[in-house]
């Protein structure tokens, strides 16, 4: 049979694995441990810090639909950072955006301050720049594309392939399209992470994080320092996930038809100076989107320059809250929430204003979320 279409793929995470009783949907393994039948038993699971059959299952669906050959699920996308990082040595240079996640940001300053690698930030949607900066031999290049919350697009391919030249890794945070969207591995990159707390899980009742590999050798080095450091994701959560993963196709192009259509209401709303989407053709990097996604995906940020309060007041189906990827559609204000600890000359720098909002467009009917908008911009 010819390779399933990834719809199919998320359908069936999972399913149909059951030894027991053939149960369709696995069951929830929450044993922290398992028994041995006698004393040299090669067991398959026997502590679950190490491995999780639960755990396991959702490796493995993610692995799959990555194009990876393993996986490290862990207990947030931070951690999920954080066992990529250990593969770097005191000496070893990471290059990283400049406008990445305000936490990934503020982890990098304060680990490279520390001597545990040595970190320098880069402008990636600069042809310039990023030659620049791979003179200096990076063991590591870090990659967010679409950048939070300006949605800037960097080229993977291209980074990917000059990555190679000097033997560098290329980790790319994967978060925000999802591999619906987006397959960094498809495109060059080495590992590809994300924060399974957003579009993965969908539904906002977990925290956690995933990082497929390439290659195995990687992959073992992730799930050693995943089982030291015990960054481990929990059997329940995911379960969740799994559970979440089956409907991300749907969900995601739910979202995206919705996203596309508050795009075209807010580029000709007048209270709005700019709207940051790669599904709009005026967008910096739209040609590299439309090459290396299968989609615009569902975030998409924009800014005012009306009564910040007075419009986020006027809500009543977006809510203001910190996080993304949810079935239900939040407003975030980067500036005073996700991007606070980057810093204010960090934050400029980076294009995150004060009147920037970042919409995380959920599966709602669109007309309401469009009337919601309207009514709020009219009151600000
Ligand atoms: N990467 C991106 C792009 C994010 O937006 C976030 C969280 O918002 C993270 C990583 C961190 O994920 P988590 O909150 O699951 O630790």
């Amino acid at each position: 049979m010819s390779k399933k279409k990834i719809s199919t793929s998320l359908v069936q995470s999972g399913l149909g694995k059951d030894r027991a009783y053939s149960a369709v949907v696995p069951p929830l393994y929450t044993s922290s441990t398992f028994a041995m039948a006698e004393l040299d038993e090669d067991m398959e699971y026997s502590y679950s810090r190490s491995a999780n059959p639960t755990r396991d299952l959702l490796a493995k669906a993610l692995a799959d639909i990555e194009g990876g050959v393993d996986c490290a699920v862990t207990a947030s996308g931070m951690a999920a950072l954080a066992i990529c990082l250990q593969l770097l040595g005191k000496d070893d240079l990471i290059l990283a955006p400049f406008d990445c996640y305000g936490r990934s940001y503020r982890t990098l300053v304060t680990l490279a301050e520390k001597g545990h690698f040595k970190l320098e930030f880069v402008d990636q949607y600069n042809n310039q720049s990023l030659e620049k900066a791979f003179e200096a031999n990076p063991k590591m290049v870090l990659v967010e594309t679409p950048s939070n919350p300006v949605m800037r697009i960097a080229d993977i391919q291209k980074i990917s392939g000059m990555a190679r030249v000097c033997g560098a890794l290329v980790v790319c945070d994967n978060t925000f399209l999802s591999p619906v969207f987006q397959r960094p591995l498809e495109l060059g990159a080495d590992i590809s992470y994300c924060s399974t707390t957003k579009f993965v899980n969908g539904h906002s009742d977990v925290v956690g994080g995933a990082v497929v590999a390439k290659d195995q050798k990687i992959a073992d080095d992730l799930h050693f320092w995943n089982n030291s450091l015990g960054t481990i994701g929990s059997p329940f959560d995911a379960y969740q996930t799994l559970r979440g993963l089956r409907t991300l196709d749907v969900r995601m192009q739910r979202a995206q038809d919705n996203a596309i259509k508050i795009m075209a209401f807010l580029d000709a709303h007048s209270a709005v100076s700019k709207v940051y989407y790669p599904g709009l053709s005026s967008h910096e990097g739209y040609e590299i989107a439309e090459k290396q996604q299968d989609g615009p995906g569902a975030i998409l940020s924009f800014e005012i320059d009306r009564d910040v309060s007075a419009f986020l007041a006027g809500l009543q189906i977006f809510r203001l809250a910190q996080s993304l990827g949810g079935t239900e559609s939040l407003i975030n204000n980067p500036a005073s929430m996700t991007h606070v600890s980057m810093g204010a000359e960090a934050r400029a720098q980076a294009g995150v204003t004060d009147g920037l909002m970042r919409l995380s467009i959920g599966i709602e009917h669109c007309d309401d979320l469009i009337a919601d908008l309207e009514q709020a911009l009219k009151k600000a």
